[in-house]
């Protein structure tokens, strides 16, 4: 019991959502959930995001069957984040689902306008946050929740995770556009100082990234 309450709280303190499906779907012409990509299904995206999402999934493989919802959202302070749903708690890691949710913004002196950020940067942001999914994938249960405890109460451990996505997302191909987010945001004085300095001090560098491609090039 206690095990389930730790769980329980685990997941609160974190914000997991309920699995419940609002966002948009692409429909076939009956009327009925089409998959977006040949080979891909159990994904749902809103069509603000379809265009992008096409683009960027289909180097992700892995991901080909495992159940993502993009959802536009209120976020606090982040412009998008990868989480796994609440009934993780049930599912093993091979069938757990996950909701990747997207700032739904409208102001720059909050922070990123994602719709208004240059394809580049939209790119950058699906790859890192498919790459967070990568992470996750490889976690059981008892592993997800330690991520959640270290993601929350250890800056060191945030980092290490956000290397993680961003070099899952490098190895795809993506480091110019990651690194293209840090110079978007970092540049850019119209976003709030406290965004700019998250930015900046929790993801790898444009440099860093450069190494990150450098490895994957000598493997
Ligand atoms: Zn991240």
């Amino acid at each position: 019991m206690k095990t389930i309450l730790f769980f329980f709280f685990i997941l609160s303190i974190l914000g997991f959502d309920a699995a419940i499906a609002t966002a948009e779907t692409k429909k076939g012409n009956d009327g009925r959930k089409k998959n977006i990509i040949d080979g891909f299904t159990n994904k749902i995206v809103p069509m603000e995001l379809l265009e992008v999402v096409k683009e960027v999934l289909p180097q992700y493989p892995e991901l080909a069957n495992v159940p993502i919802e993009f959802r536009i959202t209120k976020l606090k302070s982040i412009s998008m984040c990868a989480q796994p749903k609440a009934d993780m708690l049930y599912r093993s890691a091979a069938k757990r689902a996950y909701v990747i949710k997207v700032s739904d913004n409208q102001e720059e002196c909050n922070g990123m306008v994602v719709m208004n950020a240059p394809r580049e940067v939209l790119v950058g942001l699906i790859a890192h946050e498919l790459g967070h999914i990568m992470d996750y994938r490889e976690r059981n249960k008892l592993q997800m929740a330690q991520f959640g405890l270290g993601y929350l109460f250890s800056k060191n451990y945030m980092r290490k995770a956000e290397y993680v996505a961003d070099s899952f997302a490098v190895s795809k191909g993506y480091a110019s556009h990651v690194s293209a987010i840090k110079n978007y945001v970092i540049n850019s004085s119209i976003f709030p100082e406290t965004y700019r300095n998250r930015l900046k001090n929790f993801y790898p560098s444009p440099q860093q990234i450069l190494n990150i491609q450098q490895s994957c090039v000598v493997k």
